[in-house]
């Protein structure tokens, strides 16, 4: 809902910005669409994430197609469930990369995103959904059973 502080959005709301480039790549303007959909940044975090959740390359054209992308991927209940929380702690990965990017000029590495996503997204799942029994190991290779 663009209610996300970014640089275009403090630029909508007068406050003086100096620079509206996406700090993750460089190339384009600071909006919540381009940080978690469009930029190649997130891209290929998107990739990666797919991969391991075996399932089809993420097509996304605004981050609401993000948001919704369990409840039109094939699986069990609980798959999309974990699905769902992947992405939620993508997004909030990426939103902390950026912050660190701004505010502490720590270089993006999608790399540890993607070891702080599996780590805290096995973390909620494990311990607020049905899947207690859920090892380290099945939630590497994604296996969610039924
Ligand atoms: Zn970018």
């Amino acid at each position: 809902m663009e209610r996300l502080l970014t640089r275009c959005a403090l630029a909508v709301r007068n406050v003086p910005v100096q620079d509206r480039t996406c700090v993750l790549c460089g190339n384009y303007d600071e909006t919540s669409e381009h940080i978690f959909v469009a930029c190649q940044f997130a891209q290929l975090i998107w990739q990666n994430v797919a991969s391991w959740c075996r399932i089809p390359p993420i097509i996304a054209f605004e981050v609401k197609d993000i948001i919704t992308l369990h409840e039109v991927c094939s699986g069990s209940a609980k798959m999309k469930k974990a699905l769902h929380a992947v992405t939620l702690v993508t997004i909030w990965s990426i939103w902390k990369t950026r912050n660190d990017a701004v505010f502490h000029q720590k270089a993006p590495n999608w790399v540890k995103n993607l070891d702080e996503i599996k780590a805290l997204a096995y973390l909620w799942v494990k311990n607020r959904s049905k899947l207690a029994s859920l090892t380290w190991e099945e939630w590497s290779n994604f296996k969610i059973s039924r």
